[in-house]
C-alpha cells in the first residue's frame, strides 16, 4: 500500500515500523457542539484509511483524542453554568452515535485531554528542562520556536527566513517571538472553575500539547502515521513535532496525511462560518448515514468535496443500483472475471486511497454480474465492502430470493447473453410463476416478489 506523506510530500510505501502494526493517531473532535460532515469528511476519510490498512493485511491501533478542555469548551460549560465535564459529556455522547451512523469503525482508545493533564504537565516541564520553553510574565509557558531547528518541515517554510520580521512583530505580546505558542495557560477570570494546578501556577494545558502528550503515551515515541484535515497541518501539527521531537531527540511521526475541505459554495464548511450540517440535520432531512457515508468515501481525500444535495440523491440511486445487484448475487467460488474487478479495486485502494478508481470497478462489477448473472460475486461484494463499509451496511431487509429462483435468474442472464430470447422469456414465465417478477434494463435483470 503507498499513500502521500504531506512530510516528504512524495508518494511512499506504508510499512509498519515494528511488530506489523501500524500505529496511527487522529485528532479528535472539540466536544463543545455537534460535529459537523466537514468534520466527518476527515473521520470517515481516517476510517477508510484504517479499513484499508486492514484490507491490505496489516494490523493497525488507532488513537483518537477529545478535546475536553479549550476556550470553547471552556465558554460553552461557563456560559450553562455546568461544570466542564457534564457540558462536554453530551456531546462525547454525540460524537459516538454520529460515528455509529456513518458505519466508522471504533478506534482502540479515546484518551480525553482532562484525564490526561499530569502526562501534559510532565511533558512541559521536560521542555523548560531542556531550555526550549519558557515562562513569560503573563504567567504562561510558551515553546520557544527558534529554539527548535526543524520548526517548519511540515508545512516547508522557512522560519528562519522570516525570523527578524516576527522579532519586530512581538513587541506587542508576552511572548519572545510572535510565533511562540502556548502550552500552559495561566488561569483567567473567565475560565472561572476551570484549572489544574501546576508547577507554573494555575492553569490549563494549550491544544498541541494535549496531542504530542496523549499520542506518545498510547503509541510511543515514535510512530507511523498521523492524521487530520488539512488545516490542522499548520499550526496544530507543526506544533506537536516541535514539542515532541525536542522532548525526545528522536523522530516523532513517519508519515503524515490529511484530507483536503469539504466545501459549501467555495468555502470550507465550518462552524465560525455558519455554513454548516451537522448528521442530525441531513438526517431530519431524511438522507442516511448510509448515504452520506457514500457521499464522503467516493471521492478522493486529497481532492476538495463540494456538498450539495444533488450528491446526496446520486448516492441514493447509486445505493439502489448496488442493492439491487447484490440481491441477485450468491457465495460460493467468484468468477474470474469478478475477481479482476477485485484486482482492480485493491488496486485502486493500494495507491495512495483512490476511491473513485475503487469505486468504478465496484460499478463495473454491478455491470457484469447483472448481465452475466451473480453466481459466486457475493464474496467480491464482502471483500470490497471492508474498505468501503457501506455495501452491507444499513440496508433495508429485501425479500430474499429463494435458491431456486436464483438458479433460474443465472440462467436467464446466461440465456440473454446468448441472446437466446426465446429461452429468456420461457424462464421468466416460469420464475413468475414462482411469485417472482424479473426486470430488465441496460444493467441486466432485478427480480422482485411479484406484485
Ligand atoms: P476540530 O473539531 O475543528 O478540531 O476538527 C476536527 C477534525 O475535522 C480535524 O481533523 C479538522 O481538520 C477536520 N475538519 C474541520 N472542518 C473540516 C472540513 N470542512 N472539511 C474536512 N475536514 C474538516
Ligand atoms: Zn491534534
Amino acid at each position: 500500500m503507498e499513500v502521500y506523506n504531506s512530510l516528504t510530500r512524495r508518494v511512499e510505501a506504508l510499512k509498519p515500523i515494528s511488530n506489523g502494526e501500524i500505529r496511527l493517531y487522529t485528532c479528535g473532535p472539540t466536544v463543545y457542539n455537534y460535529a459537523h460532515i466537514g468534520n466527518f469528511r476527515a473521520y470517515v476519510f481516517e476510517d477508510v484509511l484504517r479499513r484499508a490498512v486492514q484490507f491490505s493485511g496489516m494490523k493497525v491501533r488507532q488513537v483518537m483524542n477529545l478535546t475536553d478542555v479549550d476556550d470553547k469548551t471552556i465558554r460553552g460549560a461557563n456560559a450553562e453554568g455546568v461544570p466542564l465535564v457534564e457540558y462536554t459529556k453530551k456531546y462525547k455522547e454525540a460524537f459516538f452515535e454520529d460515528l455509529k451512523k456513518l458505519n466508522i469503525q471504533p478506534a482502540e482508545v479515546y484518551p480525553a485531554a482532562t484525564d490526561h493533564i499530569p502526562e501534559m504537565i510532565a511533558l512541559v516541564e521536560k521542555l523548560v528542562e531542556k531550555g526550549v520553553a519558557y515562562q513569560s510574565d503573563d504567567k504562561s509557558v510558551y515553546f520557544r520556536v527558534r529554539s527548535f531547528p526543524g520548526y517548519g518541515k511540515l508545512a516547508h517554510i522557512d522560519f528562519d527566513a522570516q525570523r527578524t520580521g516576527l522579532r519586530c512583530a512581538a513587541d506587542e505580546y508576552d511572548k519572545e517571538n510572535v510565533g511562540d505558542f502556548a502550552l500552559w495557560k495561566a488561569w483567567e477570570p473567565s475560565d472561572g472553575p476551570v484549572g489544574w494546578d501546576s508547577p507554573w501556577g494555575r492553569g490549563r494545558p494549550g491544544w498541541h500539547i494535549e496531542c504530542s502528550a496523549m499520542s506518545m503515551k498510547y503509541l510511543g515515541e515514535t510512530f507511523d502515521l498521523h492524521t487530520g484535515g488539512i488545516d490542522n497541518l499548520f499550526p496544530h501539527h507543526e506544533n506537536e513535532i516541535a514539542q515532541a521531537e525536542a522532548a525526545t531527540g528522536k523522530p516523532f511521526v513517519k508519515t503524515w496525511m490529511h484530507c483536503a475541505h469539504l466545501k459549501v459554495n467555495g468555502e470550507k464548511m465550518s462552524k465560525s462560518l455558519g455554513n454548516f450540517y451537522t448528521l442530525r440535520d441531513l438526517v431530519e432531512k431524511g438522507y442516511t448515514g448510509r448515504e452520506i457515508r457514500y457521499v464522503l468515501v467516493s471521492s478522493h481525500y486529497r481532492s476538495a468535496l463540494n456538498f450539495s444535495f444533488d450528491a446526496l440523491a446520486d448516492a441514493r440511486t447509486a445505493l439502489q443500483r448496488i442493492d439491487a445487484c447484490v440481491d441477485s448475487c450468491t457465495a460460493g467460488a467468484p468468477p474470474d472475471w469478478a475477481l479482476k474487478r477485485l484486482e482492480e479495486f485493491s488496486a485502486a485502494v493500494g495507491d495512495d486511497l483512490n476511491m473513485p478508481k475503487a469505486l468504478a470497478a465496484l460499478f463495473e462489477l454491478v455491470h457484469e454480474a447483472n448481465s452475466r448473472g451473480g453466481a459466486g460475486v457475493a464474496g467480491v461484494f464482502d471483500r470490497m465492502d471492508e474498505v468501503l463499509g457501506f455495501v452491507r451496511f444499513g440496508r433495508k431487509p429485501a425479500a430474499e430470493i429463494p435458491p431456486e429462483v436464483r438458479r433460474l435468474l443465472d440462467e436467464r442472464a446466461a440465456a440473454r447473453a446468448a441472446k437466446d430470447w426465446a429461452r429468456s422469456d420461457a424462464l421468466r414465465d416460469e420464475i413468475l410463476s414462482l411469485g417472482w417478477q424479473v426486470k430488465d434494463s441496460k444493467e441486466g435483470q432485478t427480480c422482485t416478489l411479484r406484485t
